[in-house]
C-alpha cells in the first residue's frame, strides 16, 4: 500500500509500505476512505514532536471501513464505517476509567502518527478498537464525521471546555485554524457576548467570521490587547484560548486575559514561553493545558445529526489520496490557499 512517511525534519514522502496486519487481539485494519491533515503533523515536520522518527507514517484522523478484526474485538464488525479517532483509548486503565482517554497509559492516547503508524495511508492498524472508534452515524458525511477525529472535540475539549466558556463572555481566539475555528463554533453554543478572533491570516479571519466570531483582529495592523480592553471595560477577555503553537501566541493570551479568567491552551509546542508570574500572580488567572481526551466526540455526533453545528464548511479543498504531497502543500500554505481543512478520499 502506499502512505505517507516522515523522514525527519522537512522530509516526507507518498511511497510504498507493508500493508499492516493484526497485531494483538483487540486490533481492528481500517481502509482508510476520507483522511485529513493536521495542524500538528506541520509541527512534527518542523521537528517539535521528537517522539516521532524517520519512517513513522503520519496522521491521526480517518473515516474508513472495517477491513478485518482481531478475536478480542467485540462491537465492530467487517464492514462497518468507523471514525478513526486521534486519540486510542485502552479502556481499562486509571486515566481511561476517568474518561481522560489522552493520558491512557495502557497502550493508548495520541499513538496513531506518533508512537506507531497513523492513518495517512490506505489502511491502519487501530489497536483497542472497540474503545477507540465510533461508529459513524446513517444521515451524515464521511466528510463532516472526519472532522471530529480531532479538530472538533479539541476546540471543544481543550479550548471552550478547559476554559470554561459561559454566557454572556467575551471569548479570545488566538489562532484561527481549523483548531481555532471548532472553538469559536463550540464557543458559540454557550452564547457568549463575543466571539474574538486574533489571526495573520486574513483570510483565516474571513473564516472565523463565518464561523460566528464577531470581531476579527489581524496583529499585524491592530493590538489584540486594546481592542479585547475596549469590549470588556479595560478588564480583558474572560478566556482566551490559544490555538497557535507559539511562545508570542501563549504570551499574548496572558496579555489578553482579566483577572479571575482562564486561558486555555490548545497549541502544541515545540520551546518554552514565558510565564509572566510577576503580573499574574495576583490576578487569579487559570491557565489550562491539555491534550484532547475525545470524551466530547459522542456529544458532537449528536450535535451533528442533530444539524446544530456544521462541519462540511471547513473543508475547502478535496485530492485524492495519491495527491497527498499536493494536499500538504496546499494545507502548508494555507495564507495563500485559503486552505481549511484539505480532505483525501479513495
Ligand atoms: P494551523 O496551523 O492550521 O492554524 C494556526 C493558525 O495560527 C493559522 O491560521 C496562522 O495564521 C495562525 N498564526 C500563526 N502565528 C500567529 C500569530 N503569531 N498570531 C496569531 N495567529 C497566528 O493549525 P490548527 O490545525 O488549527 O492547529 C492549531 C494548534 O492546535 C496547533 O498547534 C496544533 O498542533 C494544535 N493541536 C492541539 C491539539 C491538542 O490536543 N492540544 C490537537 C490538535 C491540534
Ligand atoms: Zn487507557
Amino acid at each position: 500500500m502506499y502512505a505517507i512517511v516522515y523522514h525527519g525534519p522537512g522530509a516526507k514522502s507518498w511511497e510504498q509500505v507493508a500493508k499492516p496486519t493484526v497485531q494483538a487481539d483487540t486490533d481492528a485494519i481500517v481502509r482508510v476512505d476520507t483522511v485529513t491533515i493536521c495542524g500538528t503533523d506541520l509541527h512534527i515536520l518542523k521537528g517539535d514532536v521528537a517522539a516521532v522518527t524517520d519512517g513513522r507514517i503520519l496522521g491521526h484522523e480517518a473515516v474508513g471501513t472495517v477491513e478485518q478484526v482481531g478475536p478480542g474485538v467485540k462491537n465492530v464488525h467487517v464492514g462497518d464505517r468507523v471514525l478513526v479517532s486521534c486519540i486510542t483509548a485502552c479502556g481499562a486503565c486509571r486515566y481511561c476509567r476517568e474518561g481522560q482517554y489522552g493520558q491512557c497509559i495502557g497502550g493508548g492516547g495520541w499513538i496513531l502518527g506518533h508512537k506507531i503508524d497513523g492513518t495517512q495511508a490506505e489502511y491502519v492498524r487501530v489497536p483497542f478498537a472497540d474503545t477507540s472508534t465510533f461508529a459513524v452515524p446513517e444521515g451524515v458525511t464521511d466528510e463532516e464525521v472526519l472532522m471530529l477525529a480531532d479538530i472538533g472535540p479539541t476546540g471543544y475539549e481543550v479550548g471552550v471546555l478547559n476554559g470554561r466558556v459561559s454566557p454572556g463572555d467575551v471569548v479570545a481566539v488566538v489562532g484561527a485554524g481549523p483548531v481555532g475555528l471548532s472553538a469559536i463554533m463550540g464557543a458559540k453554543l454557550f452564547s457568549p457576548a463575543h466571539v474574538v478572533a486574533i489571526d495573520l491570516a486574513d483570510a483565516r479571519l474571513e473564516a472565523a467570521k463565518q464561523f460566528g466570531a464577531d470581531i476579527t483582529v489581524n496583529p499585524s495592523r491592530e493590538d489584540p490587547v486594546e481592542i479585547v480592553r475596549g469590549l470588556t471595560e479595560g478588564l480583558g477577555a474572560d478566556v482566551a484560548i490559544e490555538a497557535v503553537g507559539v511562545a508570542s501566541t501563549f504570551e499574548q493570551c496572558a496579555a489578553l486575559i482579566r483577572p479571575g479568567g482562564t486561558v486555555a491552551n490548545v497549541g502544541v509546542h515545540g520551546g518554552p514561553a514565558t510565564l509572566h508570574l510577576e503580573d499574574l500572580w495576583i490576578k487569579n488567572v487559570t491557565i489550562t493545558t491539555g491534550l484532547v481526551d475525545t470524551y466530547s466526540t459522542p456529544t458532537l455526533l449528536r450535535l451533528l445529526t442533530a444539524h446544530h453545528i456544521d462541519l462540511a464548511r471547513f473543508v475547502t479543498h478535496r485530492f485524492a489520496l495519491g495527491d497527498f504531497m499536493e494536499a500538504y502543500d496546499t494545507f502548508a500554505n494555507a495564507a495563500e490557499t485559503r486552505a481549511l481543512k484539505v480532505v483525501l478520499s479513495r
